[in-house]
């Protein structure tokens, strides 16, 4: 059977449910979300999540097209 790679940390896993929840455990849960509605920025420190969620300026949470 084939196995499924996490392109992350070059991990294997026997299916894609298995890959799935280690992906938001391990490698997710690093990550900080943009805390504003419609905005899906990803930063690896919450200090620079929080200085960029801050920022009232609409244009920077705009999803990219
Ligand atoms: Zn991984
Ligand atoms: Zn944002």
């Amino acid at each position: 059977k084939k196995r499924v790679l996490c392109t992350a940390c070059n991990k294997t896993f026997c299916d894609k449910g298995a890959l799935k929840i280690h992906y938001s455990a391990v490698h997710l849960k690093e990550m900080h979300k943009c805390t504003v509605d419609g905005c899906n920025m990803m930063f690896s420190s919450r200090r620079s999540r929080n200085r960029h969620s801050a920022n009232p300026n609409p244009k920077l949470h705009m999803p990219q097209a």
